[in-house]
């Protein structure tokens, strides 16, 4: 079966490390239009699902980007056909200010010819990136002294401006306020009219506040998979995460 054009789609992923296998036959898919979410317990195997979707892990199935097998693929290959990542902790130039960083990024992505346009004036794509993640006011801030939040923006701003057709986000709330948590779900939100939003997340109420769909993990296998309410009303999802 080929992927719809545009969707991520995964299918009977197996990762194993020295015989222990971390990704047990998991298969999904996320499409333009909604916030989809990987949740489960610590270990559930979610961390490994994006590292072999974004070729850090070597993995075996499949993982189509609409026509494209992404599986067997270099990381920079796989960045390449246009797929971003985020990490836990936010790798950004701290040093260098928010419109730097965005632009060292945008670099990466350029052609030629639009490192050429950019030369006379700031690239479109980083106008809007500034604005998508509500950072215009700290273009000229040097990265580290953001808040964590904004760190976590930057960083998403900085795969926005390379235009991504799918995003992946490991547990991009973890150590937010309240307010940060609700500015990123609504981020994440705008950035999934048009394209893939996958989230790797722990936190259960920022997950049934902002998932259109959800899968859980559990020790490597795919324990359920629907709505918030379906995944919320599964007994299996509830004793997974009773006896936790
Ligand atoms: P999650 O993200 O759901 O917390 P992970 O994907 O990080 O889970 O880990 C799933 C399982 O795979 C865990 O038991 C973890 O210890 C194991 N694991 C992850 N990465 C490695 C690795 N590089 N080498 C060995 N075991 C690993």
């Amino acid at each position: 079966m080929t992927a719809d054009n545009g969707s991520l789609v995964v299918k009977d992923l197996r990762v194993s490390f020295d015989g222990f296998v971390a990704v047990d036959g998991v298969s999904f898919d996320a499409h333009p239009g909604e916030v989809r979410f990987l949740i489960g317990p610590n270990g559930a195997g979610k961390t490994t699902c994006i590292d072999a979707i974004t070729g850090l892990s070597k993995g075996t199935g499949s993982v189509m980007l609409g026509d494209q097998e992404l599986l067997g693929k270099s990381t920079q290959k796989i960045v390449r056909l246009g797929v971003g990542r985020t990490f836990q902790t936010a790798s950004v130039f701290e040093q260098l200010s928010v419109l730097q960083n965005l632009d060292i990024a945008a670099g990466l992505h350029r052609s030629s010819l639009a490192l050429l346009r950019a030369r006379r004036g700031v690239d479109p794509a980083i106008e809007v990136a500034l604005e998508e993640t509500g950072l215009s006011a700290e273009r000229e801030t040097p990265a580290g002294i953001l808040s964590h939040g904004q760190k976590q923006w930057l960083e998403i701003g900085m795969m926005l401006v390379q235009d991504p057709r799918a995003l992946l986000l490991d547990e991009p709330v973890a150590g937010m306020s309240q307010d940060e948590r609700t500015a990123t779900g609504e981020l994440l939100q705008r950035i999934a009219q048009r394209r893939i939003v996958l989230v790797v997340e722990h936190d259960m109420d920022f997950m049934r506040r902002y998932a259109s769909r959800v899968t859980v993990l559990h020790q490597g296998k795919l324990l359920s998979e629907g709505t918030v309410a379906a995944v919320q009303a599964d007994p299996r999802v509830q004793e997974v995460y009773l006896g936790t």
